[in-house]
């Protein structure tokens, strides 16, 4: 098992397996993807090596995300190598439904597990305004087909924005009435290229935390490895509601998790000035130097990130690492 210096455990594995995405959403890209990087992302071989040495180290959960994971050709293939790993339980993905109606069928037959969308409105020219597509009615088609294909697990990631989709808040909590669907609100992150923006938009996930509480929603007591996120019930509501707040007290002591980039770096933290290099290790076949080498770089992890002092360490947006 993994463990930190702090006695944080880590059994679940973000793995970005592109930079790339199609959207523009104005907190991430506004300007698009920029080809700044090679995009020599990890080959197949790669992942199924890295994927066999985090489970052989206790990983149980894999989450597979971007930039756009579905821009990968091969996602099919990585989603079924994970699953077929022994010791991996879930796979999950995060993506921003773009390719959903034609693809869920592919996931879920290779053992997709659990699905995140992000859908920053639920009104499709704000949705079109915030993403830079007009693919709101689209997306829902894709959840409906997910849920029909009997997914257990979908989530709906929201990042509310002072200037955008705030007064939105209320039409979220209803409409995971009567829909069997998680709606996580992820408080709005300052990194390098959204300083700006950040402060025109940035909501407190407090405020919204009080908000919920006011109107009877209850804190569900999660398992102590369960990670940051706060979730809550509601009795007439069959859906949850999730809370993401990065700048709340104690968000890094629950953390759970590490990152893997497309190129093969492993992030200690989102916001860690750089990454540590694993890919010399990953192109050759031996596990055991692998897991030696994940086991020593984790001894470099902090306590905490520098988010409240303002500082966002060396990621500029979160497509380089997928959240
Ligand atoms: N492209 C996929 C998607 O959008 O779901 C996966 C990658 S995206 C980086 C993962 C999550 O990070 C999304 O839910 C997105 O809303 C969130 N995200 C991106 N930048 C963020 C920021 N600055 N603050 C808070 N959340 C952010
Ligand atoms: Fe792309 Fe996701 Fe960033 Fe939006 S949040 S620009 S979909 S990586």
């Amino acid at each position: 098992m993994l463990q930190d210096n702090f006695g944080r455990r880590f059994r679940y594995l973000r793995l970005s397996i592109t930079d790339v995405c199609n959207f523009t959403c104005n907190y991430c890209l506004p300007d698009g993807y920029q080809c700044d990087t090679p995009r020599d992302f990890l080959r197949v071989d790669e992942i199924k090596r890295l994927v066999t040495t985090f489970a052989a180290l206790g990983t149980t959960k894999i989450r597979l995300t971007g930039g756009e994971p579905s821009l990968r050709k091969e996602l099919p293939e990585i989603i079924k190598l994970c699953k077929q790993t022994p010791g991996i339980e879930s796979v999950a993905i995060t993506t921003n439904g773009y390719k959903l109606t034609t693809q869920i069928q592919s996931w879920v037959d290779a053992g997709l597990d659990a699905m995140n969308v992000s859908i920053d409105s639920l009104d499709p020219r704000m949705f079109h305004s915030i993403t830079g597509h007009d693919k709101f009615d689209e997306v829902m088609t894709g959840i409906d087909m997910a849920l029909a294909l009997g997914m257990k697990t979908v989530k709906v990631n929201a990042v509310l924005m002072r200037q955008f989709n705030e007064p939105e808040f209320q039409g979220y909590l209803d409409w995971v009435k009567d829909k069997p669907i998680t709606l996580r609100f992820i408080e709005l992150m300052k990194t390098g290229d959204n300083v700006r923006f950040f402060e025109d938009n940035h909501i407190s996930g407090e405020s919204l935390k009080e908000k919920i509480i006011d109107q009877g929603w209850q804190r569900v007591i999660r398992e102590k490895d369960a990670g940051p996120a706060q979730e809550f019930t509601h009795p007439d509501h069959i859906g949850k509601i999730g809370l993401i707040m990065p700048y709340s007290k104690d968000f890094c002591s629950s953390c759970n998790r590490l990152r893997v980039s497309a190129l093969g770096k492993l992030h200690l933290c989102l916001f860690s000035e750089y990454g540590l290099d694993l890919r010399d290790h990953l192109q050759e076949d031996d596990p055991e130097a692998l897991a030696n080498q994940i086991r020593y770089l984790l001894g470099d992890k902090e306590a905490t990130h520098y988010l409240h002092e303002g500082l966002t360490g060396g990621t500029k947006h979160l497509a380089m690492l997928g959240g």
